[in-house]
């Protein structure tokens, strides 16, 4: 059976789905985008994920070509039309596709945001990362300024994660200023005497939806949380360190830059955070 994706209001086989060369999220990376997890046939977190859309779209002055509950059916539609069980939904918005290339942008009245959705299948729950952990490497962050924004331009962190790969590592830290920002695709924690610490929400970093659930969760178990800024240095002196995102849930760190974080296995807070994360989101499902 083909995959059925969904382009600018069909739903297609995924050989048969076109896009035009003039579009400004192929040109430019005009674009913004959203990956909602899939649990058992159910969506993890729509509406945290479709009111960061609304943002995004509306940081950028995009006009949505779909309304939220149009966007619900569309996921809906595609996890059945692909008879998908786990996994994930990649979302993408683009300002649409005028007849020039112009740095301007369009008249959002004559021009249509281009709207792309696709499935894939991923084992999230079950996931040998979590027994093993992963090792991270550090390098600069260089990104532009709008990190808040969930845009498509994604060449430095695939350029970070390959050096990442190069290096025998699974993801890099970035660190501007002497301070880790976040993984490539992901929100960085480290842990200290049983206080989580993590940067704290800016315009620095994407605001993780996972995240968010996690340090909620966290505080509800009574755990101590800092939002603040910390250093490489003080992550590889750390008791624990992990990692969030929509397809990762919490996923353990136990090397940075060569360093053994604690006792180089995943640490017990990362762990219980990632059952309730996983208990409690598989329950909301919808
Ligand atoms: N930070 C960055 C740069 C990301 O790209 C992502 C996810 O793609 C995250 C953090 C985690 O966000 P979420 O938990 O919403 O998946």
């Amino acid at each position: 059976m083909s995959q059925i994706v969904y382009v600018n209001g069909d739903y297609v086989a995924a050989e048969d789905a076109k896009v035009s060369v003039f579009d400004r999220g192929f040109l430019m990376a005009d674009a913004v985008y959203e990956v909602t997890s899939v649990i058992g046939g159910k969506l993890v977190d729509f509406d945290g994920h479709a009111t960061r859309l609304q943002r995004s779209m509306s940081e950028l002055e995009m006009v949505s070509p779909v309304t939220m509950e149009d966007l619900l059916e569309i996921h809906r539609q595609l996890v059945a039309r692909n008879d998908l069980d786990e996994g994930g939904i990649y979302l993408q918005i683009t300002r649409g596709a005028p007849d020039s290339r112009d740095f301007v942008w369009p008249d959002p009245d004559e021009v249509k945001c281009g709207i792309v959705l696709f499935t894939f299948e991923k084992a999230l729950v079950d996931s040998k990362v979590m027994d093993d952990g992963i090792k991270v490497i550090s390098m600069d962050d260089i990104r532009w300024g709008r990190r808040d924004i969930k845009t498509t331009q994604l060449l430095y962190p695939s350029f970070a994660k390959m050096q990442a790969k190069k290096a025998g590592a699974a993801d890099a830290w970035l660190v501007e200023d002497g301070f880790v920002t976040e993984g490539t695709a992901n929100n960085a924690y480290i842990v200290k005497d049983g206080t989580i610490i993590t940067r704290q929400l800016g315009n620095d970093i994407l605001h993780g939806i996972t995240r968010a659930a996690i340090l909620r969760f966290a505080k509800e178990a009574q755990m101590q949380v800092e939002e603040r800024p910390f250093t490489i240095e003080e992550a590889q002196a750390a008791d624990e360190a992990f990692v969030t995102s929509a397809t990762g849930f919490a996923q353990p760190v136990i090397d940075i830059d060569g360093a053994t974080i604690g006792t180089g296995k995943p640490g017990s807070i990362s762990k219980r955070l990632r059952e309730i994360y996983t208990e409690e989101m598989t329950k909301a499902a919808i």
